[in-house]
């Protein structure tokens, strides 16, 4: 156990599950990381998720409150329950690239519609990893999978014409990022501004399965080789130009944090003025 750990993670869910290489824990941690650096406590947090690899490393060792919703049902969860907790605890949810961008897609747009305060750290393993080593909604072009052993032919999520950030934008997200697990310290920067908007924010973060994606994509359950390959495939934005082989633009996307009302303090405001208006009709 290291300081983050100690301080926020529960000592009987350390180490990880996760298959040896998996390089999940990268994308946890830094969200931890970012937590730690803004002063917050465990109990200044309640963590979700709903299912796959990625929910399930990283809701439970949450040492303080934490969900598990359905599989692409956490966003209308998490929605619900803003209404139910003070407005100044966070939500920050863990989910995969399905979860997001697949069958929770549609309710994930309605939660960045209304503005509802929650991190969502996507944390995309290019596939349906959990379940064997399917292609997904996010699964880069020709790649060879579980269910397309000829090549990925299906157009994804991360195409600069279709990107899905772009549809998330245009929904009402206020605070939109995409990076790689290795990116480090802009990983956790990044996450920082995103919990310190008071709406929604999404920070998409890819990184390597080696079991399923690497065996079957790379031919090699080799760590370093996922690795290597996923930086070698990722750039910060506006230093790709160039580069055919970039599939993924790291950074931030959209900033309008703190710029429109958050979903439950605009309920709560118009249920007070409700309440003032029944009063005074009341006393007259
Ligand atoms: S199947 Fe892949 S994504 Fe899931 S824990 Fe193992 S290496 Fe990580």
């Amino acid at each position: 156990m290291d300081k983050l750990s100690d301080k926020y993670l529960r000592a009987r869910k350390i180490p990880s599950t996760a298959c040896s290489g998996c390089g999940l824990g990268q994308a946890h941690k830094a969200m931890v990381q970012a937590i730690d650096e803004l002063d917050m406590e465990v109990n200044d947090i309640i963590w979700g998720t709903s299912i796959g690899c990625a929910g399930r490393q990283t809701f439970a060792t949450w040492n303080g409150d934490n969900f598990a919703g359905t599989h692409g049902r956490v966003y209308a969860i998490a929605r619900g329950l803003r209404l139910a907790i003070p407005p100044e605890m966070k939500i920050v949810l863990t989910v995969g690239d399905g979860d997001a961008f697949g069958i929770g897609l549609n309710h994930l747009l309605h939660a960045a519609r209304s503005n509802a305060q929650m991190t969502v750290l996507v944390c995309d393993n290019l596939g349906y990893q959990s379940t064997g080593g399917q292609y997904g909604w996010t699964t880069p072009p020709g790649v060879v999978t579980d269910s397309s052993p000829y090549g990925m032919s299906d157009p994804n999520w991360v195409q600069p014409e279709m990107d899905v950030l772009n549809v998330i934008k245009a929904a009402g997200g206020t605070f939109l990022a995409r990076h790689v697990s290795m990116d480090g310290r802009a990983l956790v920067d990044t996450c920082k501004k995103a919990l310190q908007n008071n709406g929604f924010s999404l920070v998409h973060c890819v990184f390597p399965c080696i079991t399923n994606f690497g065996k079957n994509a790379l031919g090699s359950r080799n760590t370093v080789n996922m690795f290597n390959w996923i930086k070698n495939h990722a750039a910060p934005l506006g230093e790709e130009e160039d580069n055919q082989e970039i599939i993924w633009r790291t950074g931030i996307y959209y900033d309008a944090s703190n710029s429109r009302p958050e979903f439950s303090q605009s309920l709560r405001e118009q249920t007070a003025e409700i309440q003032r208006r029944y009063q005074d009709e009341g006393s007259h």
